[in-house]
């Protein structure tokens, strides 16, 4: 699974230094396997979405704004705002381009692959490629991963205690062994990312953490 790597989080509006130092890995694990399936997920949000700072008067970016539904009009979510990213027909929205090369070449060839869109959704923010933070609506992704048989997960991308963690998490809850390419994932700090890895192994047998050499 490649989790969002997206220009923006690599070189745009949410980039960090430390993002591109995945892609040999991501290139390698692309071209050195045979892989049942492919899930490449983006972010994708409308202009108007729920996490962007601008739409929120009197916000910055990384600042965090409460928000209710209308479902539960008594409850109160946290949602951080970012600068605006992944806007569905701009640079930062698409896939970077080695890894959608690699993707326009196994398609339908050696192998099947599933782009997954989310946050679609205006009103909420969604991290994992499964479903929003909600759970109000879920992707497509269980469903095919039922149907092609899929048992384990084998999870690299942007960012790692965002949605990397989100996806790790509901694969896990869904009943899939989820493997984390620890190499092959990133994020803003050695810190922080070691903490979610750290979180993650919290659940035990079900999430195994590797190096990309581990996996040849
Ligand atoms: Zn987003």
């Amino acid at each position: 699974m490649l989790i969002d790597i997206q220009n923006d989080f690599i070189t745009g509006s949410l980039n960090n230094t430390r993002a591109p130092s995945i892609l040999p890995k991501v290139y390698q694990l692309l071209d050195k396997h045979e892989w049942p399936l492919v899930v490449a997920s983006q972010d994708w949000h409308p202009e108007d979405h729920v996490s962007f700072a601008v739409n929120h008067p009197g916000k910055a970016a990384f600042d965090s704004v409460n928000i209710t539904f209308a479902d539960t009009p008594t409850k109160t979510e946290t949602q951080i705002v970012y600068p605006e990213h992944c806007v569905p027909e701009t640079f930062g929205a698409e896939i970077e381009k080695g890894v959608q090369t690699r993707l326009h070449n196994l398609e339908g060839y050696r192998t099947l692959v599933n782009y997954i869109k989310k946050a679609q959704d205006h009103s909420v923010d969604s991290y994992s490629a499964f479903a929003d933070n909600q759970y109000h609506r879920f992707t497509t992704l269980n469903k095919e991963l039922t149907l092609h048989g899929i048992e384990t997960l084998i999870v690299t991308g942007l960012i790692t205690d965002a949605c990397v963690r989100g996806t790790c998490i509901d694969g896990i809850k869904l009943g899939y062994e989820v493997v984390l390419v620890q190499d092959a994932t990133e994020t803003t700090s050695e810190e922080v990312k070691q903490s979610t890895i750290a979180e993650l192994k919290g659940w035990g047998k079900f999430l195994v953490p590797v190096l990309s050499r581990d996996t040849s």
